[in-house]
């Protein structure tokens, strides 16, 4: 009985009801968005710019990707590490370069994603040695060597940045990051700065032992000598035949595979029957399409998104290609791009 007074005061009528229900929603609406940023007090300070929800699909080559929780570009090496050093735990680091080699999956990524900037793109030269910031494009990097009469040309035609060439142990034409890497600095989950030595670093076909989270802020190389002219004749000719059969003008992540054979298709003693593209071309996919996503026609083992590709499309064609192969080689192609973050929930 106690309850009935209250009951009827607080009768709803129509008018009511629905602006009620407009109000949880919209309650719904901000609690959901606050759920997906994490509490601003929680991340230490920085000089350097901090942006939270922010959509990789503007960073990445392939132009997909959901919000990364965080978007950190660190202002220089003290700044990163004693931001690092200060991030409690809990919370993730994934260092992203240009985003040549990635596809984040729509959903995006749980993590504080470190980019490098200004601060980590300066190039210096003593003797043989060329020290660059982490930041820096590959294509400058074997430019200002060339200049210097120093030859790191395989570079040239790569487009990514330094800290995703040693973390790829990137190359073309016969030569890797590993044939010309010296050392790296770089700056570990928890805040450590650390030098890593070839030794450390694992180096493999398009593989290294880096662990996650640690963030690669500068690399040197020691480049054998050479005259700058012919290095740049021989970089323009590199340039012009990877123009001539690969879809660089795509947004693409370069091979979309790791070649079985354990070589870079470029390499003139590359096993031919051992290439990716090649298997993909003999199970008849040369072209093959699926949503927005497709293996480029002109070379094969390039995913491309067409305009409209979502990461799973892409993620969902490459599966598919490497079902077919097998069918029809027996050969399991393993993923050279790197993939990561989360699908997007409920469409
Ligand atoms: C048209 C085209 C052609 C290509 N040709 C080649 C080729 O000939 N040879 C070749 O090897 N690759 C090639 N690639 C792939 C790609 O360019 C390379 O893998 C490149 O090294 C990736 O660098 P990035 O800065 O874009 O790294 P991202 O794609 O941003 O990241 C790749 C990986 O590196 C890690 N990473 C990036 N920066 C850092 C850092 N500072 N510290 C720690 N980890 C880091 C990321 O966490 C990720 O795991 C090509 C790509 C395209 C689009």
């Amino acid at each position: 009985m106690n309850g009935a007074p209250f009951d009827r005061r607080f009768r709803k009528s129509p008018v009511i009801a629905v602006s009620e229900v407009w109000f949880c929603l919209y309650c719904n609406r901000i609690s959901r968005a606050l759920a997906r940023v994490p509490m601003v007090t929680s991340l230490p300070h920085s000089r350097g710019t901090l942006a939270p929800n922010r959509l990789l699909k503007e960073l990445t080559w392939l132009r997909v990707g959901g919000p990364a929780d965080w978007l950190f570009l660190p202002a220089d090496f003290d700044d990163l590490r004693s931001f690092l050093l200060n991030l409690e735990l809990r919370f993730d680091v994934f260092p992203m370069g240009v985003g040549s080699n990635l596809i984040v999956r729509d959903g995006g990524i749980r993590a504080v994603v470190v980019r490098l900037g200004r601060g980590f793109n300066g190039i210096s030269i003593e003797g043989d040695l060329v020290t660059a910031g982490a930041g820096a494009l590959d294509a400058h990097v074997a430019r200002k060597a060339a200049a210097a009469g120093l030859d790191l040309t395989f570079l040239r035609t790569i487009p990514g940045s330094v800290g995703g060439a040693v973390r790829m142990n990137a190359g073309c034409y016969g030569t890797y990051v590993s044939d010309r890497f010296v050392s790296a600095q770089a700056v570990t989950r928890s805040g450590e700065a650390i030098t890593l030595t070839p030794r450390d670093m694992g180096f493999r076909y398009r593989q290294t032992d880096l662990p996650p989270g640690t963030v690669i802020t500068s690399a040197t190389f020691e480049a054998p000598r050479g005259e700058p002219a012919a290095l740049e004749s021989l970089a323009d000719a590199q340039l012009a035949r990877r123009d001539a059969t690969q879809p660089v003008k795509d947004r693409t992540a370069g091979s979309t595979f790791r070649n079985p054979s354990g070589r870079s298709s470029t390499e003139s003693d590359a096993c031919q029957d051992m290439n990716a593209w090649q298997l993909i071309d003999r199970a008849g996919l040369r072209g093959f399409s699926l949503g927005g996503a497709k293996m480029s026609s002109k070379h094969p083992n390039f995913l491309t998104n067409t305009g409209s590709a979502t990461a799973e499309d892409l993620e969902n064609l490459g599966e598919l290609v490497r079902k077919k192969v097998f069918q029809f080689s027996g050969i399991h192609l393993e993923w050279e791009v790197i993939r990561v973050g989360e699908p997007k929930r409920g469409g």
